[in-house]
């Protein structure tokens, strides 16, 4: 016999992790199914800045603030804009800031470890869902295993298997794909390019290519080098042979700074391509019972805002508090719903402008009229 849960969430990322928590610190019981064999199976990636009104209130909501604090990357906000021949053209010092940095996999752990034992299911694939009628749903996992619960949330990311019940969208290939590196214990492998790249965030950007980089707090710098190409372009690239993939990938920055250069010569292990992908902006479905989504399942987009994970939080936050301010289910959802739909699709459309802004014409000079602009209102 299937099991059954009131409220099954499929995904333990952020965004999930956040809701079981809020849920959690209510009595509120969830079942967290979860594809990943353990809370260590995978690195989690980088840096992420906390915004206030966002990552930072969900982690008020969640009761975890006092220990987000403590995990803060001291310097971590720094920030520079950098031209292609190596001249700091702008740098921001990293200290006391409003949106402080920490490393996911500490937030990701800071998250699991506020959660009981048991909660999640780890390498739990679900492979299909189906409406039931009356608001329940079944879903399958790739075990052959099913289950069916009351509510289902999606927080399965980017290819939701949740999504479908709600919406025909699927993400699309945004014209932007990345080539990942990185130089561990930098400031001893490459000074004068960890001395460049500074203790935090650094973009440098000409003719619609990048490299942005970030310091971590293992004194490694991670860097995402971007290019504007067709999706098949990365498939060009052999990717098990490293030293050929670092030549293809510098052969297209012949004239950078020998400083940025090495952050992929002196690169370690190999290199990782990711196409980035995006949902429509302004994605969103009509009310279908007991099912929902949150995070990117519902609203992926680039990371030229710097919005995602943060989003994904405040989503947990809100559905959280809509359940456990609502004690009809329907009317939850649809509260959560109607503040969700204008929220992504404002930073949809912010983090869409700012890619079209990044690897247009004048980028740089776009970016540093578009910080020193931001720098003023936020001051
Ligand atoms: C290169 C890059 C840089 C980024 N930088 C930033 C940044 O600086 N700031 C920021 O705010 N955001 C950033 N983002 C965006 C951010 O990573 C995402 O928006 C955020 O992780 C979304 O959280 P989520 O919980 O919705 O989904 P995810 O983090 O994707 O979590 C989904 C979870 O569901 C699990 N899952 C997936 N499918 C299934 C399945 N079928 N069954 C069971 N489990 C499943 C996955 O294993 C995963 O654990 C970046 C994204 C990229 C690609």
């Amino acid at each position: 016999m299937s099991e059954h849960h009131p409220i099954a969430v499929i995904g333990a990322g952020l965004s999930g992790l956040v809701l079981a928590r809020v849920l959690h610190t209510h009595g509120i019981p969830t079942a967290i199914y979860e594809l990943d064999a353990s809370p260590t199976a995978r690195n989690q990636g980088g840096m992420l800045d906390i915004h206030v009104e966002s990552g930072q209130a969900a982690l008020r909501a969640a009761g975890l603030f006092e220990e987000f604090r403590a995990l803060v990357h001291p310097g971590g906000e720094e920030m520079r804009i950098i031209d292609k021949h190596g001249n700091v053209r702008m740098q921001e010092a990293g200290e006391d800031g409003d949106r402080p940095e920490i490393d996911r996999n500490d937030l990701r752990g800071l998250l699991l470890n506020s959660l009981p034992d048991n909660i999640i299911r780890w390498g739990a694939k679900v492979t299909e869902a189906r409406a039931l009628g009356d608001g329940r749903h079944e879903v399958t996992l790739a075990d052959g295993a099913t289950f069916t619960t009351d509510l289902l949330i999606g927080a399965d990311g980017a290819w939701s298997k949740i999504r479908p019940l709600l919406s025909t969208a699927t993400p699309a290939y945004s014209g932007v794909s990345f080539v990942e590196c990185d130089l561990p214990d930098a400031a001893t492998r490459n000074p004068a390019a960890a001395e460049l790249a500074g203790g935090g965030m650094m973009f440098a950007l000409a003719d619609g290519k990048g490299m942005l980089a970030h310091r971590e707090t293992d004194g490694s710098v991670h860097t995402y080098v971007a290019f504007t190409v067709p999706a098949e372009w990365l498939s060009g690239i052999d990717f098990t042979d490293t030293p050929a993939a670092k030549s293809d990938v510098l052969q297209h920055f012949p004239d950078w700074d020998d400083r940025l250069r090495a952050l992929v010569t002196d690169a370690e292990g190999p290199l990782v391509p990711r196409l980035i992908h995006a949902l429509p902006i302004g994605h969103r479905w009509d009310r279908a019972p007991g099912v929902t989504l949150l995070g990117d399942a519902a609203h992926l987009m680039s990371p030229f805002a710097g919005e995602g994970a943060n989003l994904a939080m405040l989503d947990g936050a809100e559905l959280a508090a809509a359940l456990i301010a609502h004690p009809d289910t329907e009317q939850a959802l649809h509260a959560y719903e109607q503040a969700l739909f204008p929220r992504s699709a404002e930073l949809a459309t912010e983090s869409a402008d700012n890619q079209a802004m990044m690897f247009g014409q004048d980028a740089l000079e776009k970016l540093l009229v578009w910080m020193s602009s931001y720098g003023e209102s936020v001051a």
